[in-house]
């Protein structure tokens, strides 16, 4: 399986990229966290990157594109991936076809999961995030077995500061004008998987598995 998931800032595609890996095995690759992952180690453009990042606004295609060339050729991911927060524009959507031609394969579904507005600022507004590893939590929806720790790591769960409202409005709008457009050319190329994303996590989750399992058919 080759995936991309897409969606708006908010609906779930970190969580359930993560539950799709575990169940089938792919590689997990988060431009998100590979840039949070940047900024962190405190590398040449780390202040850059942070201030983009933090007012809610894309980074270069370049810059990303860099990111998935590097890890896509590598031997786990050949095996088959799932491409989070990525493409998130149509010149990185065509960048990725051709890496993808090149390669060989082709992507096998675009997973689509949309939510309204006030559902994904509300989920976005109870959100806590491990800073180690980068898995994300709701206080509500997607509790943490103990309160601000991350079940894996146990690491205290922090708030993003993209997740601060101005920056999620700027998200929102970015994911408007840029990113929207993506469903378009993956319905053209019949690959669009559409899912529900109002629905709770484990609903979601079973939706993605029965949709997936349909569209291979
Ligand atoms: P995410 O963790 O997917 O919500 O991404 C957090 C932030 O990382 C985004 O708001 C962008 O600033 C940046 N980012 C992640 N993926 C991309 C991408 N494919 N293109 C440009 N910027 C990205």
């Amino acid at each position: 399986m080759r995936l991309v998931i897409l969606g708006p800032p908010g609906v779930g595609k970190g969580t359930q990229a993560v539950r799709i890996v575990e169940r089938l095995g792919l590689c997990h690759l988060s431009t998100g966290e590979a840039l949070r992952d940047a900024i962190r180690s405190d590398g040449a453009n780390a202040k850059d990157l942070k201030a983009c990042l933090d007012a809610g606004q894309l980074v270069p295609d370049e810059l990303v594109a860099t990111i998935i060339v590097d890890r896509l050729d590598e031997p786990d991911c050949r095996r088959g991936y799932i491409l989070d927060g990525f493409p998130r524009t149509m010149s990185q959507a065509e960048m990725l076809e051709g890496l993808t031609r090149s390669l060989g394969n082709g992507l096998s579904a675009a997973l689509f999961i949309d939510a309204p507005d006030d559902v994904l600022i509300e989920r976005i507004g109870g959100r806590g995030t491990c800073p180690e590893c980068g898995r994300s939590y709701h206080h509500v929806f997607a509790p943490p077995a103990s309160v601000g720790k991350c079940d894996v790591d146990g690491a205290a769960l922090e708030h993003r500061a993209d997740d601060e409202p101005e920056a999620v409005r700027e998200r929102l709008r970015v994911y408007a004008e840029r990113t929207a457009p993506l469903l378009g050319f993956y319905r053209s190329r019949d690959i669009l998987v559409e899912i529900d994303g109002t629905a709770d996590v484990d609903a979601i989750e079973r939706q993605i598995a029965d949709r997936l399992e349909a569209h291979a058919r």
